[in-house]
């Protein structure tokens, strides 16, 4: 198989920083951690999956993150190589392994987790360590705020985030909030928030809207707009998302689809907005324009739930056109 299923990249590079880690999930639904029989490998990590959905969408992208010198660190760097994202900003940490997560998703519909970062090597990436060359040549930077939880990684993170930004590329921010990696709610609050106001483009999905402000509503999405933000974008499952501007506010329908597993939905759709304003920064400021972009958003978001797994999942942009147009 060709790289990206044979959609040759192009457009300008995105660059996104953070984790990439191995989800195990049980070989069957609706069990605890210790009821389950077997495991399952599944490579995540939202800023790598958002890499990975963008070649997929014919676009350029490169994933700047920390890696164990260990099997499943080089299996994961395979993975990104084989979708074509440029692996030119990744490290392998030669004391510490490959971050795993063990998830569930019981049968009361509760979700457990159980990280093995004590510390895994995500977190010893270090600034002097960051490929600022690469990361340079960005035209988008984009990341979470897992990246942030602890030191030296969250140096590393504050250093990239400035060096992209001095050099001309516009900041993209997933929070992405995984909660039981925090040591309390309040330290993850402050955390993202911390640098809320460098973004131009940020995404929060309603649950995180409620758990930053309280409430899910326009004025709370209001209250976290900010001087230097163009786009703000709360997504809504299967409902679609509403779009937040300095000029313009809306909501673009989802698209109704038989969803089996809803994991990189949100990045699937950042992927997708990412991957149209690359190259034509007018889609922030022009509503109709917009409006399109989410559509398209919406669409890539729908067919990511209706496979299991993140990555398997994300479409390419044939298969997108192709769905939307049998709706
Ligand atoms: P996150 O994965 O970050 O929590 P969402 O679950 O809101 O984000 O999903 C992101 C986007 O994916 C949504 O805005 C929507 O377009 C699409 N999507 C998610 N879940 C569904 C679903 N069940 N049916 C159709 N589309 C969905």
């Amino acid at each position: 198989m060709a790289p990206n299923n044979g959609v040759a990249s192009s457009g300008s590079l995105i660059v996104c920083f953070g984790e990439m880690l191995i989800d195990f999930v049980p070989t069957v639904s609706g069990v605890s951690l210790a009821e389950a029989p077997g495991f399952l490998k599944a490579p995540g990590g939202a800023p790598a999956n958002v890499a990975i959905a963008i070649t997929r969408l014919g676009g350029k992208s490169s994933f700047v993150g920390k890696l164990g010198d260990d099997e499943f660190g080089h299996m994961l760097a395979g993975i990104l190589k084989e979708n074509g994202v440029s692996g030119d900003g990744i490290l392998f940490d030669k004391g510490a392994r490959t971050a795993l997560a063990f998830v569930t998703l019981k049968a009361d519909g509760e979700r457990e987790f159980m990280f093995y970062r004590n510390p895994s090597a995500d977190m010893l990436l270090t600034p002097d360590e960051l490929n600022l060359e690469l990361i340079r040549k960005a035209k988008i930077f984009h990341y979470g705020s897992i990246s942030l939880i602890v030191e030296p990684c969250r140096s590393a993170h504050l250093k990239a985030m400035e060096v992209a930004k001095d050099a001309g590329a516009l900041l993209s921010y997933d929070p992405n909030l995984r909660l039981p990696l925090w040591p309390s709610e309040k330290e993850a609050r402050e955390q993202i928030m911390s640098i809320w106001d460098k973004a131009e483009v940020i995404k929060v999905s309603d649950n995180e809207l409620e758990f930053l402000t309280g409430k899910i509503d326009d004025e709370s999405a209001m209250s976290l707009w900010h001087n230097n933000l163009k786009l703000l974008l709360v997504t809504l499952g299967e409902q679609g998302c509403k779009y937040y501007t300095k000029n313009f506010r809306g909501c673009v329908d989802g698209f109704p689809v038989k969803s089996v597993d809803t994991t990189g939905a949100g990045d699937s759709f950042v992927g997708a907005l990412l991957c149209k304003i690359v190259d034509d920064r007018s889609v922030l400021e022009d509503e109709e324009k917009l409006k399109a972009v989410l559509k398209y958003a919406n669409a890539c978001g729908a067919i990511t739930t209706t496979k299991k797994g993140a990555i398997p999942a994300l479409p390419t942009e044939s298969e997108v056109l192709a769905f939307v147009k049998g709706k």
